[in-house]
Parts: structure tokens; sequence; C-alpha cells
């Protein structure tokens, strides 16, 4: 078991493969960002004996890949075949944008459960948040990939003044589709412009739906990140996810592994432990992966409460990463 020196055991894994990405979403990548080289990204090997390390020896038992845009990498569809081989809830996050090429092999190779990012349903609003086109093509793709028996779950990242007049629109889709929308709080992270005041907090997500909907509380996993609710009668259901305002980091269970192999113990972590050049030296890697998960901090990452009176303490002490180099 991984446990911390707080006592929290993780058994969750986000693998980012790939940090790329067909889009360019402002709140996540910065306009300058450089990528990694080919030969410095995991091979599929090199993915799958770290994913094996944590499911075999330390009971992981949920893997989630993610990105930049996992479905940028040619290998995508047999990195998922590799891990839906082992014995854990596996899920992909995509931004769905390229998922008509690989819907087919996705599913052959054993996914049941997709993440997929969308803030919008207005193609021009679709172009300005992710700077590139392609809204008709992902809104197709998703419809696609419900139809086809995936669970899906619509990640919609809420910005005041951007898109939070679209929020009833997408509890809206609850009503005949059994699908799950988050609403997730904008979240800091190097290069994306972020201010405590372009932060919908989860309270005013809530309030603004309770104005219009009667919401029944479900009950949530004990180490879920998010707050789920549903609208009595309707089909799918919908979460808040309230890092900023009312961080749930004492029941979190989450590790996670860059594009380039580095182990991170939280999503604002600053340090990291580079598993993959001691893998590639021939090391065993268990002492190191033990050492990270033992330093993980309270909270945060170590970084101070997203108060508004102590943001600039939060720019300043963010990890040099942006999120699209984090993997979500
Ligand atoms: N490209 C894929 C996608 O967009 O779903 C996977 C990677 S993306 C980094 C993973 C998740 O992180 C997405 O749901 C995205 O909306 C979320 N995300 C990125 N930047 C964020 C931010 N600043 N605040 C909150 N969520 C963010
Ligand atoms: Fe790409 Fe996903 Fe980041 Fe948007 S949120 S830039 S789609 S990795």
């Amino acid at each position: 078991m991984l446990t911390d020196r707080h006592g929290r055991t993780h058994r969750s894994l986000r693998i980012s493969i790939v940090d790329k990405c067909d889009l360019r979403c402002a709140y996540c990548m910065p306009e300058d960002q450089h990528f990694l080289r080919r030969e410095e990204l995991m091979t599929r090997a090199e993915i799958g004996s770290i994913a094996r390390l944590f499911v075999e020896r330390y009971g992981v038992n949920k893997i989630r890949l993610t990105g930049g845009e996992p479905l940028v990498r040619p290998d995508a569809v047999d990195i998922v075949r590799d891990m839906a081989a082992l014995p854990v809830n596996l899920g992909l996050t995509t931004n769905a944008l390229t998922l008509h090429r690989h819907l087919d092999g996705l599913i052959d190779a054993g996914l049941r459960s997709l993440n997929v990012s969308l803030d919008t349903f207005d193609a021009e609003r679709f172009r300005t948040i992710t700077r590139r086109d392609g809204y008709d093509t992902v809104w197709s793709n998703i419809q696609a990939a419900h139809a086809r028996g995936l669970r899906v779950k619509l990640n919609m990242v809420v910005m005041r003044g951007v898109n939070d007049d679209e929020i009833l629109r997408f509890v809206e889709l609850t009503r005949d589709l059994d699908m799950h929308v988050r609403f997730i709080e904008f979240m800091p992270f190097a290069g994306n412009h972020w201010g405590r005041e372009r932060v919908y907090t989860y309270a005013e997500m809530l309030g603004h739906i309770g104005s219009v909907h009667s919401v029944e509380k479900l009950t949530d996993d004990p180490h879920s990140t998010a707050k789920a609710y549903r609208v009595p009668g309707w089909k799918g259901t919908f979460a808040v996810i309230s890092t900023v305002t009312e961080p749930f980091c004492g029941t979190c269970d989450r590790l996670r592994i860059t594009a380039e192999g580095r182990m991170r113990n939280c999503l604002f972590a600053r340090e990291e432990t580079d598993l993959l050049s001691a893998l590639r030296r021939g090391e065993d890697i268990a002492p190191l992966v033990e050492a990270n998960v033992l330093a993980k901090h309270a909270m945060l990452g170590g970084l101070p409460p997203f108060k508004p009176e102590k943001q600039e303490e939060v720019l300043h002490d963010l990890s040099e990463r942006p999120m699209v180099a984090i993997g979500g």
C-alpha cells in the first residue's frame, strides 16, 4: 500500500501519455508552450512496467490515461489495451477532437469509460476558449461515444464572464441523457492567467442551478473529488468540483505520472521524482515511489489556501508546469 505521512492511502493513478495537444485551451496551455521530444516520452513498454508496479505491488485499482491530449499519441489505443488487461477501473480523459478515428479501437481495446472536456455549446466561444475550431466534431463525437454505450462524463471548467451563463444548458443535458456533467472551478496553473475573481465558485454554481431546479444530493464515493447531484426524475447526474474554494485534500487518493515519467503526489506539487531515468538505468524504482508518496503535503501540494487575500502568494508559489504538462 502507498500510505503518506498523513495516513492517506493512494489507489488512484493518473498517467499522462503525451504532453502535446491538438487544442490550446487558454486555461490549460500557455501560448508559447514547448513540448517534449519523442525520446523524452515514456514508451508504451515503460508505461506498462510503471503501471504494473503500482497495481501489482501497491494495490492501485484505478488508472486514468490523460495528457496533453492522449489521442494524439499514435499508440494510444495500444496503451489503453495494455492498461485494460490490468485489474483496474480504467478511464481516459480526452478533448474528443479525433475520437471518431479511435472510437472502435478504444472500445475493442477494453475502454468503457470516457471523460470529455467541453466548456461551451457555442462554436464561436469554443474557438475562443480552445484557440481552435472543432465544436461540431467534438459534440458529435461525444454523442457517438454515448450511443456506443461508453460511460461519458463531461468536464466543464466554469470561468466567470466566459461561460458561466451556460451552466443551466449543461444541466439541461441530463434531462434525457444518462451522462454525468462535472462543473469544475477554474484552477491556477503556470501561465493560465488565473485570478481568484475569475473563479465561479461551486456555491455559486449550486445556487444558480438550485434557483431553477430542485436538486437531490447523491452519495459520493469516499475518495471522490466531486459532490454529485441530480434533478429528480432526470436521467443524468451532475457534480461540482470545488478544488479552489473547498479543497478535498483530506480524502485524496491520487498520484500522477507525467508524460516524461516524473511522479507527482499532487496536482499542485512543486516536487517531482524522476522515475523514468531510474527505470532506464535499470534501477529499482520502488523506493523512489514510496519516498514520493511519503512526502505528500497535507493540502494543495503545500500551496497556501486559494483565498483572495492569498492570490499573490499562490501565483508566486505555483509549480512551473502548466496543466497541459501535468495531466488532469
Ligand atoms: N486533453 C484532455 C482533455 O482536455 O480532457 C486531457 C487533459 S486535460 C489537462 C484534463 C482536464 O483538465 C480537462 O478536463 C480540463 O478541462 C481540465 N483542466 C485543464 N486546465 C484546468 C484549469 N485551469 N482548471 C480546471 N480544470 C482544468
Ligand atoms: Fe488540450 Fe485538454 Fe489542455 Fe485543452 S484542456 S489544451 S484539450 S490538454
